[in-house]
């Protein structure tokens, strides 16, 4: 897969849809991926990266951003609250907003800066204890929290079971955001995106299908 094959995928799922061509944001995941592989997807007019872990985007992105200009990275991996401070300095919007904690600090940090990355709040559609993200009875809460302390709220985000079908986990995750009136909708990765698509994904997160496996080593 490239990262044209996969724009082209993107491009006929929204029209299968019915919905406008470029509605939805292709967030190429370079979490662990060797340089080089990012270097390419930059080098062909990517500017939209997803990352998962605050120290590899710090050690990664001033480069790359000083090398090809204004470059868009989201924060889709865990935040721990005491690299919040980092993050909103990395990050142009953060996916994994999923406890009170995180919200204060990220709203504290806003207030300092007069400025925020945008938020989405992570649900766990699936009900997974291992699983980070507000449960869906707390999602309508957790929203009118964040939305009274002036967080920029984009939207809503999931991670649907491994081995499940993911349908039914995005169509949830649609209707809450619909019912809070949140238009951003986080969803769909490399396996799911075109389903996720098709239940109206605005920010798709894709690793693999364009860049390779990714090697833990
Ligand atoms: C790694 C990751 C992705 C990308 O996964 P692929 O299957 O490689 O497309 C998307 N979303 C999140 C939250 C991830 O951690």
């Amino acid at each position: 897969m490239s990262l044209q094959a996969i724009t082209a995928r993107i491009a006929a799922a929204e029209a299968a849809a019915g919905r406008k061509a470029g509605s939805v944001q292709l967030i190429a995941v370079s979490k662990v991926q060797p340089d080089a592989r990012v270097r390419e997807v930059l080098a062909a007019g990517h500017r939209l990266f997803g990352e998962n872990y605050v120290q590899e985007a710090a050690a990664k992105w001033p480069g790359f951003r000083a090398e090809f200009g204004p470059v868009a990275v989201h924060m889709i991996g865990p935040l721990q609250t005491n690299k919040a401070k980092l993050a909103v300095e990395l990050f142009d919007a953060i996916h994994t907003v999923d406890r009170a904690s995180l919200a204060e600090k990220l709203a504290k940090l806003a207030q300092g800066r007069g400025a925020s990355p945008e938020v989405f709040v992570q649900v766990n559609t699936g009900l997974e204890p291992q699983k980070a993200g507000v449960l869906p009875d707390d999602v309508d809460a957790f929203v009118a929290s964040c939305r009274a302390m002036d967080l920029p709220l984009a939207g809503l985000m999931c991670i649907p079971p491994e081995g499940e079908e993911s349908t039914p986990h995005f169509k949830m995750l649609a209707g809450m955001a619909a019912r809070n009136g949140l238009v951003g909708l986080s969803m769909g990765m490399s396996g799911d995106f075109e389903a996720a698509i098709a239940e109206g994904a605005t920010h798709v997160r894709v690793g693999s299908a364009i860049f390779g496996a990714r090697n833990y080593g």
